[in-house]
C-alpha cells in the first residue's frame, strides 16, 4: 500500500500556506529608524536555534507543501552559517521547493553573493531607502551607502536578480521615489515601495513619517503610465509596469489596502516561534515541540498553527502604541 503523503498546510479560513519566511537572526549591522531603536537588546546566543535546527524545521515545512522560503532577519548575512543553511534548504529546489530567496540590507553582498548563487538563490530583495549618502546614513543611523551600492553591483554581477525595497517615508525620502524608480529601471532592478508599519518601539513617532502609498501611486500616475500586472511573487506586493521606463514597481500597502485575504505566509523567528501573522501575537513554539517530541510533535504543532492563524492583521497607523511590541527584525520582514 502506498504511504500516505503528509497533509498540506491549510488554515481555518481555507488559505493554503505555501510561503515561509525565516528570521535567521534578530541582529543587524544597521539601525534603520523605522525598524529599530538606536540601542537594541538582542537575544543571547543560548536562545537562538542552531543552523541545523532551522534546516530541520525548514525540511518539515517543505514536506508539508511550502514551496517558497525567504531568509531574512535582522540582517541574515550577519548570521554565521547562513550560507550553509541556504545550501541545506537549496537542495530541495526543483524537488518540492520552487524558490529560495533572501532579504538583505546589502552591506555584505560584495562577499556573499557567489555563495548564495551556489546555494540556488536566484533572486534577492535589497533594502535601499535613499541614494543620497547623508540621508542613507540618517535613515539607517550607521550605514555607508557606497558599501551597499557595491554589494548590489556584486550581486548583479554574480547573476542574482534584484528587487529594491524602499520604505516610503514622509519628509525623509518621498522626493527620491521617482529618482529611485529611474535608477532601478536603468539597472534592470525592480522596485517595491513599502508603507511603514507599527511594529515595535523605535524611539520616536513613526506616524511623523508615515506616507500612504495610494497617494504616492496617484502622483506617479500623473507622470507615468502604470499598467497593473496580474503577476504575484508569493508576497503581498501588487505590481505595475511603468510603460515609459520599461520598469516594474510594486506597492506593499498593509495600511491603505488590506491584503490579508490572500495570505499564504507564516514566519519563523530565530528562537523557533512560528508567528502566524506579522501584525498579531498568535504563535506556536516549534523549537519546543521539536525538542520534546521530534518530527511527530513538530507536525502536530504545525497543525495547531494552522488552526490558530488569524484572519487579518490589526495595524492602524493612528494608534499611539505599536500594533505588536516585537520589531520587524524579530519576526522577519
Ligand atoms: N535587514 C534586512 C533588510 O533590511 O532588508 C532584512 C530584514 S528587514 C526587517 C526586511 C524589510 O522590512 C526591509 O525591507 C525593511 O525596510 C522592512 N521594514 C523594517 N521595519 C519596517 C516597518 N516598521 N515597516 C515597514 N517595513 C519595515
Ligand atoms: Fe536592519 Fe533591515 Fe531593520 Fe534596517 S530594516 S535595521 S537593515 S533589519
Amino acid at each position: 500500500m502506498a504511504e500516505a503523503l503528509p497533509s498540506p498546510l491549510i488554515d481555518g479560513f481555507g488559505r493554503r500556506i505555501s510561503y515561509l519566511r525565516i528570521s535567521v537572526t534578530d541582529r543587524c549591522d544597521l539601525r534603520c529608524r523605522y525598524c529599530m531603536a538606536e540601542v537594541m537588546q538582542f537575544l543571547p546566543a543560548s536562545r537562538l536555534m542552531t543552523i541545523e535546527e532551522i534546516g530541520y524545521i525548514a525540511d518539515a515545512f517543505i514536506a508539508r507543501g511550502v514551496r517558497r522560503i525567504r531568509l531574512t532577519g535582522g540582517e541574515p548575512l550577519v548570521r554565521r552559517g547562513v550560507t550553509d543553511l541556504a545550501r541545506t534548504i537549496g537542495r530541495h529546489l526543483g524537488d518540492g521547493l520552487d524558490e529560495l530567496t533572501l532579504t538583505t540590507n546589502g552591506t555584505r553582498l560584495a562577499t556573499e553573493s557567489h555563495a548564495l548563487v551556489d546555494a540556488g538563490v536566484r533572486r534577492i530583495n535589497v533594502s535601499l531607502d535613499s541614494l543620497n549618502a547623508d540621508r542613507f546614513r540618517h535613515i539607517t543611523r550607521t550605514g555607508q551607502l557606497d558599501k551597499v551600492l557595491q554589494g548590489i553591483d556584486a550581486a548583479a554581477a554574480a547573476g542574482l536578480r534584484i528587487k529594491i525595497n524602499m520604505v516610503a517615508l514622509k519628509g525623509l525620502n518621498e522626493d527620491e521615489i521617482e529618482p529611485m524608480l529611474r535608477w532601478c529601471a536603468a539597472r534592470g532592478h525592480d522596485l517595491t515601495l513599502i508603507e511603514t508599519m507599527p511594529l515595535g518601539d523605535v524611539e520616536g513617532d513613526r506616524t511623523d513619517h508615515y506616507l500612504p502609498l495610494d497617494q504616492v501611486r496617484r502622483t506617479l500616475e500623473s507622470r507615468f503610465t502604470l499598467a497593473p500586472l496580474a503577476e504575484r511573487t508569493g508576497g503581498p506586493a501588487r505590481y505595475y509596469r511603468v510603460a515609459e521606463l520599461d520598469a516594474k514597481i510594486g506597492f506593499i500597502t498593509p495600511l491603505t489596502e488590506n491584503f490579508c485575504a490572500g495570505c499564504n505566509r507564516v514566519r519563523l523567528t530565530v528562537e523557533g516561534q512560528l508567528y502566524l501573522c506579522l501584525g498579531r501575537e498568535d504563535r506556536i513554539d516549534l523549537r519546543a515541540a521539536l525538542q520534546e517530541g521530534g518530527r511527530p510533535a513538530l507536525d502536530a504543532a504545525l497543525d495547531r498553527a494552522m488552526a490558530a492563524k488569524p484572519l487579518r492583521h490589526a495595524f492602524a497607523i493612528e494608534d499611539a502604541a505599536p500594533a505588536v511590541s516585537r520589531h520587524m527584525s524579530v519576526t522577519g520582514g
